[in-house]
């Protein structure tokens, strides 16, 4: 019998799961039925994920930059992907305040229902809101400090200080280019096969992936809110979820007028990533399935994928960005306030630093826009108005964050002639039956 294709796999499982965590919300009992015997198994599987994404950006990016040979063809690729992450967030962004300023979604929002949103979520905007402030105190330098950690063990050992763990592995690639080849060799061809093993484990996983985005997406139904809420916000969900697929668009077009990869080529290589990604809302949890498809399905040089990737799953999230320009000005509208240009233009700058400061994980995108709101003196209670209908967009837009990082990585690849054709050509060859 022929196999079901790894994406169609994963998207029967994501539509079984929803089907299942309604016919659960039915019966009672079911939701607690589904905490305690099916969510679990979501997390087991984000874990595992999340387990290899330490050792994966170690063993791939100490390999990656070792394979550079010299420092000059690093810092020309380390040019091109922070000027490309950059450019597509700023895009991101205008596209997210064109559509808000020709849809404005928050001028449907009756006062009525603003109290009821205000009154239902305060509570957990307040804790958003903290955390941000947390993160707004410290010095304007305090970015580029986090960055160099004062001790590995511990950066590696928090999922969330990925940005050390990079700075970290391209610090000692770089220290391998520059000693002896006879001494650098068994070092190089210890992370080499390290890096095997890596992607092997990352090939199990994924055959749990099914039944892992099954247990995520039951549980999520049953823990959603009433579906009136939704309702109250569909013109806002709607204009981010247009914004997005622009965003999709943008880059299919990027992708083809650059490395003259066709759509459905594009599109099927990074699909499962893409379903992860929804399915997880984490960026970093999914990167170890984004850095296989890319390098193994879309044929871009590890020496690539593996710097390209684990800088773009932490600084460049242009779905994100794009979500946070929306969401701010529709929370301007729903409290009608008008916003001159210069705020607005201010918001391109906000949200791109924004975006680039959120971590990799769910919700964080909607911390960070506090700060957004802050510098464009929009209300911070404004959360509020948007908390409900924030996980379903927060799937979205985080497919649309890995889409983003592996269209770069195709194009950086293509620029410096480190795009092949794929290995695997039937691409769910290499995971094991
Ligand atoms: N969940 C997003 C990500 O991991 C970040 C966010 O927008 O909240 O890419």
């Amino acid at each position: 019998m022929k196999k079901i294709a790894l994406h169609w796999q994963i998207l029967m499982g994501m539509v079984i799961g929803v089907l299942f965590g309604l016919l659960m919300t039915q019966f009672e009992g079911g939701n607690d039925i589904i905490k305690d015997w099916v969510k679990p198994f979501g997390t087991i599987f984000i874990n595992a994920l999340k387990l290899i994404a330490v050792p994966l950006i170690l063993a791939s990016l100490i390999k990656g930059v070792s394979d550079l040979k010299d420092i000059s063809k690093l810092s020309k690729m380390g040019g091109k992907t922070i000027g490309l992450y950059i450019a597509t967030t700023i895009i991101a962004v205008s596209i997210g305040l064109l559509l808000v300023n020709i849809v404005k979604p928050g001028a449907s929002i009756t006062e009525e229902t603003r109290q009821d949103l205000v009154l239902n979520y305060s509570g957990d905007a307040i804790k958003y809101a903290d955390e941000a402030a947390k993160q707004k105190d410290s010095g304007p330098l305090q970015a580029l400090v986090d960055i160099v950690p004062d001790n590995i063990i511990g950066a590696a050992a928090e999922n969330k200080n990925m940005l050390q763990v990079i700075f970290f592995a391209i610090f000692f690639g770089i220290g391998l280019i520059l000693i002896p080849n006879k001494k650098a060799k068994p070092v190089k061809k210890f992370f080499d096969g390290f890096n095997e093993v890596i992607l092997k484990m990352i090939d199990l996983i994924m055959l749990a992936a099914p039944f892992g985005v099954f247990a995520l997406l039951a549980a999520l139904v049953v823990e959603s809110p009433s579906v009136d809420l939704f309702k109250a916000l569909a013109w806002y969900a709607l204009t981010v979820v247009i914004g997005l697929l622009l965003m999709m668009a943008f880059y299919i077009l990027m992708v083809w007028l650059f490395t003259k990869k066709s759509p459905s080529f594009y599109l099927k290589g990074i699909s499962p990533a893409q379903l992860l990604a929804f399915s997880t809302s984490s960026s970093a949890a999914t990167l170890p399935v984004t850095m296989e498809r890319v390098t193994e399905h879309l044929g871009v040089d590890e020496e690539v994928s593996s710097f390209v990737l684990p800088i773009g799953a932490t600084i460049n999230m242009d779905g994100t960005s794009l979500y946070q320009a929306v969401a701010a000005v529709f929370i301007a509208q729903a409290f009608g306030m008008d916003l001159s240009l210069g705020v607005q233009l201010g918001i391109i700058v906000t949200a791109t630093l924004a975006s680039i400061g959120s971590a990799a994980v769910p919700g964080a995108g909607m911390v960070m826009l506090v700060i957004v709101l802050g510098q464009a003196g929009i209300p911070e209670a404004g959360l509020a108005l948007i908390f409900a209908i924030d996980r379903p967009l927060d799937m979205c837009r985080t497919a649309v964050n890995v889409t983003g990082d592996a269209a770069v990585s195709m194009i950086v690849g293509k620029s410096l002639g480190k795009l092949h054709e794929p290995k695997v050509k039937d691409w769910d060859d290499n995971y094991p039956n």
